[in-house]
């Protein structure tokens, strides 16, 4: 983990270089403590990020409540909202201004639909993610996120193809100018390549 100094640096050029041009979010994965996290926090604010995911571990709900009624910058739970009882409890302590949601967290399409009417009625948005899935997942993904109500502050995804060597689709998710496309064809709109496919059966039985 970089040093806080580091950070505000790289936030202050960023700021300096593009102005307001740039829409910046902050994920501190956990790493903050509670004591003496607010001091941190509130010289971050002052970035405008549009907000401030997970700055302390999952549990430090109270904390993450402290935070969201101290700060501008709006706070999201990512760590904290892995499913519909976890947000049940950031909505019960106003823990959090908005949820990460992620297949790979919450245990597919139905149950990421079923936890953002929860996050929704209680007017939380949600912000899309994936865990460094291929590109069956990350299609489900894309479609989760095209489909559902309440997703508006987009998403943060780890492409396939920036991480393995070969991936199992005829053709890849395309990202253009920072946006995902989402695929039209039927069903997830993907095509599973059988090639590869038999081809890493085969790499598989062999090792
Ligand atoms: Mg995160």
């Amino acid at each position: 983990m970089k040093s806080h100094a580091e950070d505000t640096a790289h936030l202050e050029a960023m700021r300096d270089a593009f102005g307001d041009k740039i829409d910046l979010r902050l994920d501190y994965n956990q790493a903050l403590q509670p004591f003496g996290a607010i001091s941190v926090l509130r010289d971050v604010d002052r970035f405008r990020p549009t907000f401030i995911e997970q700055p302390v571990p999952r549990d430090c709900l109270t904390a993450m409540a402290s935070f969201a009624d101290a700060l501008d910058t709006p706070i999201l739970a990512d760590e904290s909202c892995f499913d519909a009882r976890d947000l049940m409890e950031v909505i019960r302590l106003q823990a959090a201004d908005a949820i990460s949601v992620k297949l790979m967290k919450v245990g597919g399409i139905l149950k990421g639909q079923a936890l953002m009417a929860i996050a929704d009625a209680a007017h939380l948005p949600g912000y899309g993610g994936t865990l460094w899935e291929g590109g069956v997942a990350l299609a489900a993904g894309t479609q989760f996120i095209a489909a559902t109500p309440g997703m508006s502050l987009g998403c943060e995804f780890y492409m396939p193809h920036h991480v393995l060597t070969e991936d199992v689709l005829e053709e890849r998710i395309e990202n253009r100018d920072g946006h995902v496309i989402v695929p039209t064809g039927p069903g997830l709109g993907i095509t599973i390549s059988e090639a590869s496919l038999r081809g890493n059966a085969r790499i598989l039985k062999e090792a």
